[in-house]
This record gives structure tokens, C-alpha cells and sequence, in this order.
């Protein structure tokens, strides 16, 4: 998608600070962390939002839980504990219109969020 930013980090158009990748997705760090560690796990296809989910598409999801689950292991946060977050939509508060989950940790979250 052209004018998407996390597509143009996909194409190495953007610089980011890649923690993995893979054929289907791409993590990287937050270039505005809102914690000791706050990451970005993306699918390399353009998905918008949660609400394109369906089942075709749906496999990606348990790929991309499973990538976290391996990098949460290799940042030494596994057992401490984080959050992953999806924001969709204008309520939801996504300011960028291509799928992502957020996943914080390093610190103790509060709940519930604003
Ligand atoms: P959201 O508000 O859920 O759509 O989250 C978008 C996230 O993308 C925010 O946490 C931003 O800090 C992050 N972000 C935006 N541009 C970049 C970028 N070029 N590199 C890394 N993270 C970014
Ligand atoms: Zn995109």
C-alpha cells in the first residue's frame, strides 16, 4: 500500500529498529515507546485493521502470537509479565491503518487504560 508507513519499514523504505523477521511478519521497536520495552509486530500484508480479519486472512494472528511468545523469551520479560494491544478503529485509538499489535512490558501497566 503506498502510502501506508508500516508498509514502506516493510520495503526498507522507512528505517526501523528490526527485532525479527520472517516471509509473514515484521517486528520492530516503537520509535515512541511508551515503556521499557514496547514493540510492534506487523503482518508483511497490508491488513488495515481487526476488522479485515477473516478466514483466510486469520492465520497470521496465531503466527504473529507466536512470534511475540519468542520474543518476549529473548528480551527476558516472558515471566514478568506484559501486555499485547490491538487498537482498532478511530475509538480504539489506531493511528496508523495497518494492523499492528503493541506489546509492552518493563514496567508495572496500569488498568484499566484511558
Ligand atoms: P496505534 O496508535 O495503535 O496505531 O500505534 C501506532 C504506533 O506506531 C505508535 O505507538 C507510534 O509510536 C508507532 N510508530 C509510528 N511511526 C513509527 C515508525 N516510523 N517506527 C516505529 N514506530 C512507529
Ligand atoms: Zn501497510
Amino acid at each position: 500500500m503506498a502510502d501506508c508507513i508500516f508498509c514502506k519499514i516493510i520495503n526498507g523504505d522507512i528505517p526501523s529498529k528490526k527485532i525479527y523477521e520472517d516471509d509473514k511478519v515484521l517486528a520492530f521497536h516503537d520509535i515512541s515507546p511508551e515503556a521499557p520495552v514496547h514493540f510492534l509486530v506487523i503482518p508483511k500484508e497490508h491488513i488495515v485493521s481487526a476488522n479485515e480479519i477473516n478466514e483466510e486472512n486469520s492465520k497470521i494472528i496465531a503466527h504473529i502470537f507466536i512470534i511475540i511468545n519468542k520474543i518476549v523469551r529473548e528480551l527476558n520479560v516472558a515471566d514478568a509479565g506484559y501486555r499485547i494491544i490491538n487498537n482498532c478503529g478511530t475509538d480504539g485509538g489506531q493511528t496508523v491503518g495497518h494492523m499492528h499489535f503493541h506489546i509492552l512490558a518493563g514496567r508495572n501497566l496500569k488498568w484499566p487504560p484511558g
